[in-house]
């Protein structure tokens, strides 16, 4: 049962979590005149929004869970150097995601999900655009290309068979079909393997590690305090406040509380009512150097391989892999990606690479992030993101800001119920 129960506007929030989202939604209750405190046990963009991709590509912002996935999800569990994997031992949360996850990923799903992020996705952008005006450094590049590349048009077949999905769901994303001659007069990083492509216009990209930084200093810049090193242990509801009670002994009393944990998000999460599974959706990443930096980011989605541009480097990443959060880099991964890449890139040191990092996506079974009221009316979530919490990441603050200011869900939320 959602909370019912009428509290005063809060003027004290802690946000548990400073990655993209903790940080968007202490930024956008700053807006409100709110005094915030930002938590993190590690420090700032210590989770998945460090070395991820870094794509705000609203246009193709789309739920995971959909019956292609499912088919890999099959595969995977006989190959493990396949994009996705899943153990072959999994245990009963790992099954019970899968589970959900499967029967998520039907054409009627996916297009129920896809009405929840049409008008999330329409507003992306000014989100971003409101962080940038209010001060914050690090800027979004308009991607001047964004190529989808493929050996074949077979392949190439796959996704525009989906961006006709996404067209008739009502999403607008242009594009332009190419051929692998084509796509290489764009960028010249692309190889003679590469025999077809999609151009997607409209999207733009950041450096995350750099871009969610810029964020955490501005947030600080503007009067919060960001304590790192702080593992929160505990959340407790306590009627007219909520203390925030960390492993060290730190006992903190606030008149509300913002879980943004990423993965970790049910730890917290479930004494007040979050059933739902957030699952470890592994991804690893590493960056080379490259003849030619492309000039927006590349796309090889038969291999799920993603790679943008980052100053004079290009970072690689993918990998689906559904497993614990805490297990260590596999270095099998990584290779994987290399290999996956190499022959379709041009002029990429691949064997030279750096920042070679893991970091798990927050997948939920339904594909459908986390946003909103708890049972306590003092206890808000905001994750659960999966693929998508960069590009989301800012208009999640601003919306959950304002439904923790004004005890009204904006429409858009509605779908993202963490009760659901
Ligand atoms: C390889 C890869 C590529 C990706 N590419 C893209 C992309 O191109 N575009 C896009 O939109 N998304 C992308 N994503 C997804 C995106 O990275 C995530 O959805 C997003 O970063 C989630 O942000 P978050 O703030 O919810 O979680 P996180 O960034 O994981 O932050 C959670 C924070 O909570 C802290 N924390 C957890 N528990 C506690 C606790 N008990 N006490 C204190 N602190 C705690 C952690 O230390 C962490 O800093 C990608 C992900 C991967 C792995």
């Amino acid at each position: 049962m959602p909370a019912t129960e009428s509290v005063p506007t809060p003027q004290r929030v802690a946000v548990i979590g400073a990655g993209m989202v903790g940080l968007a939604t202490a930024w956008f209750l700053q807006e409100q005149g709110v005094q915030v405190t930002v938590l993190d046990r590690t420090g700032v963009a210590a989770g998945a929004s460090w070395g991820n991709a870094g794509w705000l590509t609203p246009g193709i912002t789309t739920p995971l869970p959909e019956p292609a996935v499912l088919r890999y999800g099959l595969r995977a569990v006989l190959s493990p150097s396949s994009p996705v994997y899943v153990p072959p031992r999994a245990d009963a949360r790992l099954l019970r995601f899968l589970a959900g996850f499967a029967r998520h990923s039907t054409a009627t799903k996916w297009r129920e999900a896809m009405r929840a992020y049409i008008p999330m996705n329409r507003r992306a952008f000014q989100a971003f655009d409101a962080l940038a005006a209010g001060g914050v450094a690090s800027m979004t590049n308009e991607a001047k290309s964004f190529i989808a590349a493929y050996r074949t048009e077979a392949e190439r077949s796959v996704l525009l068979d989906e961006l006709a999905h996404i067209h008739s769901a009502g999403q607008e994303i242009e594009f332009d079909v190419l051929t692998g001659a084509e796509a290489r007069e764009v960028e010249p990083s692309l190889s003679d393997n590469v025999g077809a492509a999609i151009r997607l216009h409209g999207q733009r990209f950041i450096n995350p590690g750099e871009y969610v930084h810029a964020l955490g200093e501005s947030v600080v810049a503007r009067g919060a305090s960001l304590v790192t090193g702080a593992d929160v242990v505990d959340v407790r509801d306590e009627g007219t406040g909520v203390r925030v009670i960390t492993s060290a002994g730190a006992d903190e009393h606030y008149d509300a509380v913002v879980l943004a944990t990423g993965t970790w998000l049910g730890q917290l999460g479930r004494r007040f009512g979050i059933r739902t599974v957030v699952q470890a959706g592994r991804g690893y990443s590493f960056s080379v150097a490259i003849e030619h930096v492309p000039s927006g980011p590349v796309y090889f989605p038969a291999q799920r391989v993603a790679c943008t541009p980052l100053g004079d480097r290009l970072r690689v990443a993918g990998m689906m892999e559904f497993r614990s959060a805490e297990a260590p880099l596999d270095r099998r991964r990584v290779l994987a990606i290399a290999e996956a890449a190499r022959p379709l890139l041009r002029g990429a040191d691949l064997d030279a690479r750096v920042d070679e990092w893991v970091g798990s996506r927050p997948c939920t079974p339904d594909g459908l992030p986390l946003i909103g009221g708890t049972r306590s009316p003092r206890v808000f979530a905001a994750g659960g993101h999966g693929m998508w919490g960069i590009t989301l990441g800012p208009l999640t603050g601003e919306l959950l800001a304002e439904q923790i200011i004004t005890g009204r869900r904006p429409t858009e939320l509605q779908p993202f119920s963490p009760l659901r």
